[in-house]
């Protein structure tokens, strides 16, 4: 076996342990504190190349694809692992895949993907350069025919327990500096704050397993075209992670 198999197994054992706790760690990456067993994810000096986030990234998504960890893998279309840039100093959470999304496999891609594209242009940057995805993976439905149109509703919170370790994983391989959560299920999700957007928003909040990370919850695209008078609070949010992610 030549050395480039022998560390691709090597990796994969090691992100295997990651995700799901199981023996065979071997070393890849410096740990900060002991592995939990579950699906816990536990936090880790991350110290690889964009070739290995690629790598991680893209095995994370295999198994997401393979996940039948909560009743939604019933109804999905496709799920929906995230997309961008494996190194993005910026990354945005929604809540979960809508009707689009699931046809597409792509994140914000409906009309509320459309004004996140234009606030990440009217912030000079790209969907390529930022990476984009969602707490649950899976499109939650209410009635069980993913070919229903207005059959979204939010995840549950059992569905977001099951869901949460892949999200958690995919920001330790990324690595971001700021992560923008869209919405009140994202910023519970990443910051343990149970209070309503209005009034998290503006705010500065540190990810609670890697404090180097910083949260900046905004409102959901989909609140801004129900209601279009949130957008200047939405532009505040933004000018904020602008000015973090100019002074790094
Ligand atoms: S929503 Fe998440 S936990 Fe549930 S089946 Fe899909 S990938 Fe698995």
């Amino acid at each position: 076996m030549d050395n480039e198999i022998i560390s691709i197994l090597k990796k994969f054992v090691q992100q295997q342990k990651t995700v799901f706790g199981i023996d065979g760690y071997y070393g890849i990456f410096p740990l900060k504190k002991e592995l939990k067993v579950g699906k816990e994810i536990q936090t880790y000096n991350f110290t690889s190349s964009v070739k290995d986030k690629v790598w991680l990234l893209k095995n994370l998504n295999l198994q997401v694809h393979q996940c039948k960890n909560c009743p939604l893998y019933t109804t999905r279309i496709k799920p929906v692992f995230g997309e961008g840039n494996p190194d993005a100093k910026l990354m945005f959470i929604g809540e979960a895949p809508g009707y689009e999304e699931d046809r597409q496999g792509k994140p914000f891609v409906g009309k509320a993907g459309e004004l996140l594209t234009k606030i990440i242009m009217a912030m000079k940057l790209s969907r390529q350069e930022v990476y984009i995805s969602n707490v649950v993976k899976c499109h939650p439905v209410k009635i069980p025919d993913p070919n229903l149109r207005n059959n979204d509703r939010p995840p549950s919170e059992e569905e977001i327990n099951q869901c949460l370790p892949y999200l958690q994983q995919q920001i330790e391989i990324i690595q971001p500096k700021i992560i923008c959560c869209l919405g009140a299920i994202a910023t519970k999700a990443l910051t343990k704050t149970d209070q309503p957007i209005s009034l998290l928003r503006g705010k500065v909040f540190k990810y609670y397993k890697n404090e180097n990370i910083l949260i900046v919850p905004t409102y959901h695209p989909s609140a801004l075209l129900r209601n279009p008078k949130l957008k200047p609070d939405v532009w505040q949010d933004m000018k904020l992670i602008m000015k973090y992610l100019n002074s790094i």
